[in-house]
């Protein structure tokens, strides 16, 4: 038995899932005429009460084509330190957008509302313009913790206040929002434009959408064009989308119970230091100098449990649809006899 808890990306379509693409009509989507991708746009509009959505190859497109939206060169994003981003976007609102990017310490990869007005720059001939805030939700390195929507709220109204454009990372909203309970809806109407992924805990293949007002979406489309983003017959991946919202996001509660369950294993171990509070389907916890980190992916690899380190001493573990009881049962008992 292979336990691979690397990444909810390592997922790979079913059965089911390949079928409906299989039967997906399709069409030429640079020419908008895919009538599948044009059903899953109109389908994540719809669902986050926005009037339109674009159909990219990956969530790094739809975030950076978002900085290419809100931003200007000489102008600056504000984000968390450890936003995706910043952190794994290849240093892309650099070349993409030319813009500069001022990073707040936040806590669990979560800004305060205060912090976001506290960085927000004057307007001098000698400091970028702030043009732009985005958040992460859920906060991949913060430990897959994640804002409430009134936290949430408190940034926009300093984003409105200051007519700062507001962003939403949300390549893992739906974990959060079958936690919470909440309706997209009420956090479409916090954001200019939001990205989801279809490829994490949904379970598709590929793709990303960036969600927001007509005229934004319009500009997207060039920018998606220029990046190379302007696929043909995308339909066949847009169905496995259309399939992972209608089918994957009610199980999103397994993955994040799963979670909390190897969270809670991992913070009786004396090698643990301390476990990220575990909110969604990410466990990361730090070790003790004593056991190295590299030691440790190891030692589980040996059992063939996969996890990745995600800093000097932390591992991360992520669950996902691949993963079924007897994995995270074996997974369960081999971390209690370390
Ligand atoms: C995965 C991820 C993305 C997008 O990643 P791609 O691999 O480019 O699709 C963006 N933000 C966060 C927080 C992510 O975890």
């Amino acid at each position: 038995m292979l336990v691979n808890f690397k990444s909810d990306t390592v997922t790979k379509p079913s059965q089911a899932m390949l079928s409906y693409m299989l039967s997906a009509p399709v069409g030429d989507d640079v020419f908008g005429e895919d009538p599948t991708v044009n059903a899953l746009q109109d389908k994540t509009a719809i669902m986050f009460g926005h009037e339109d959505a674009l159909f990219c190859p990956s969530g790094t497109m739809t975030n950076q084509i978002a900085v290419q939206l809100h931003t200007t060169p000489l102008a600056e994003i504000i984000c968390e330190e450890d936003a995706h981003i910043y952190q794994y976007e290849t240093g892309g609102y650099a070349y993409n957008a030319r813009c500069a990017i001022n990073l707040v310490k936040g806590r669990f990869g979560k800004m305060q509302a205060g912090q976001v007005q506290a960085a927000i720059k004057q307007e001098y001939d000698w400091l970028p313009l702030t043009k732009m805030v985005s958040i992460e939700n859920s906060c991949n390195r913060g430990g897959g913790t994640y804002y409430s929507i009134d936290e949430a709220a408190e940034i926009r109204n300093v984003c409105r206040d200051n007519q700062l454009a507001f962003h939403l990372d949300g390549a893992r909203l739906f974990n959060v929002l079958v936690e919470t309970g909440d309706k997209p809806e009420i956090w479409g109407a916090l954001f200019d434009t939001i990205s989801i992924c279809l490829s994490k805990g949904l379970g598709a293949p590929v793709g990303s959408l960036l969600i927001g007002s007509k005229s934004q979406i319009a500009r997207a489309r060039r920018f998606r064009k220029v990046m190379g983003g302007g696929m043909r017959q995308a339909g066949i991946l847009a169905a496995a989308g259309i399939f992972a919202l209608d089918h994957h996001i009610d199980r999103l509660k397994v993955d994040n119970n799963r979670a909390k369950m190897i969270g809670a294993e991992l913070i009786n171990k004396g090698f643990v230091k301390n476990v990220r509070p575990v909110m969604t389907n990410i466990v990361i916890c730090d070790l003790v100098e004593e056991y190295p980190v590299q030691k440790f992916i190891a030692d589980l690899d040996a059992k063939n449990i996969q996890v990745v380190q995600m800093g000097p001493q932390a591992v991360r573990f992520v669950t996902h649809l691949d993963l079924n009881d007897a994995m995270i049962d074996y997974a369960l008992a081999e971390i209690r006899k370390m």
